[in-house]
């Protein structure tokens, strides 16, 4: 018994430590340190995962393409039929406000929004959302991947038919991404009628016969802004690319395979399935496209 307390509380302290490490939240109107936010196991988010988040780059204090964040989150709310609990001004304010509380620097800010606290009932409830924000650290791929590339697994995709929509509902990409992990990959590419779409939280590139391919968006997968960060800078450079779907077959004989998201950047995936990438080092065409995005970010860097 006093065992199982002294357990508690030592994991308790931990908890703590970690929030308060993790740094300022934003809850339903106000700021306040990350351990004190407290939202009602009644809220939907918790009991259903009846909401949609957002998780923003921040760069020397700048988020990077908020607008594009703001967008999504937008469509996601639509999707969803939770209603608009914020203007884009008024989401300005909060990740400025928490970017400013966090000190600057280099950040990861999340949102999220659930449809609300209410008895618990699948029907809609006529209650306001909850909002919720935090900044923490940004963590970003670690020198080794960037040298030498990560592993991934190929996975049949078990997630739902909206995968368009960045819903809080990730059992599906949490077990994908474990198994991931357990197989000593970091990353699982799920494979739908045939076709690779994307990862469990990240977006997917390949490099077949010189060309740089990813699937277009749709249901399958999520609107990646990175994704779309990476297609605008293929765009400018004219580096040959399409977008079209990619058979599993051609996931396996491509010279390049990359994932994009956030806060992986653009990675190179060196060994699928056990077996090496092309040679199973990060290739040029991977080189190539991770500099313009360290520049497209040093530019938003600069811009301030
Ligand atoms: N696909 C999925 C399923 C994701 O969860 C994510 C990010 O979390 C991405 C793609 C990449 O999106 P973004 O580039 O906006 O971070």
């Amino acid at each position: 018994m006093a065992s199982g307390r002294r357990h508690r509380s030592a994991l308790a302290r931990v908890v703590a430590q970690f929030a308060a490490d993790v740094g300022p939240a934003y809850l339903d109107g106000r700021y306040l340190p990350l351990s004190e936010a407290c939202v009602s196991p009644l809220d939907r988010g918790f009991l259903f995962g009846d909401a949609v988040y957002e998780v923003i780059p921040v760069y020397a204090g700048m988020a990077f393409r908020l607008e594009a964040h703001l967008r999504r989150l937008g469509r996601s709310l639509a999707q969803t039929r939770i209603p608009l609990p914020c203007s884009d001004s008024e989401w300005c304010r909060i990740v400025s406000g928490l970017i400013e509380r966090a000190g600057g620097g280099d950040l990861t800010v999340y949102l999220q929004v659930t449809r609300g606290v209410a008895p618990r009932d699948h029907a809609f409830p006529d209650t306001t959302p909850t909002v919720f924000a935090m900044a923490g650290p940004m963590s970003q791929p670690s020198e080794k991947e960037l040298r030498d590339g990560v592993a991934a697994v190929t996975r049949p995709d078990i997630r739902w038919r909206r995968c368009d929509i960045k819903a809080n509902s990730l059992i599906g990409n949490v077990l994908l991404r474990q198994e991931a992990i357990e197989n000593g990959a970091v990353e699982a590419i799920l494979i739908r009628e045939g076709f690779a779409v994307e990862g469990a939280a990240t977006n997917l590139f390949i490099v077949s016969n010189g060309v740089i391919v990813t699937p277009p968006k749709g249901v399958d997968l999520l609107p990646g802004i990175t994704r779309d960060v990476v297609l605008e800078l293929l765009r400018r450079n004219e580096l040959d690319h399409e977008e079209r779907r990619i058979p599993e077959a051609e996931l396996h004989t491509a010279g390049e395979v990359w994932i994009t998201s956030s806060t992986k950047e653009v990675l190179a995936v060196t060994t699928l399935d056990g077996a090496p990438v092309g040679d199973g080092r990060p290739g040029s065409v991977w080189h190539t496209v991770r500099s313009l995005l360290r520049e497209a970010r040093g530019r938003h860097a600069a811009s301030r």
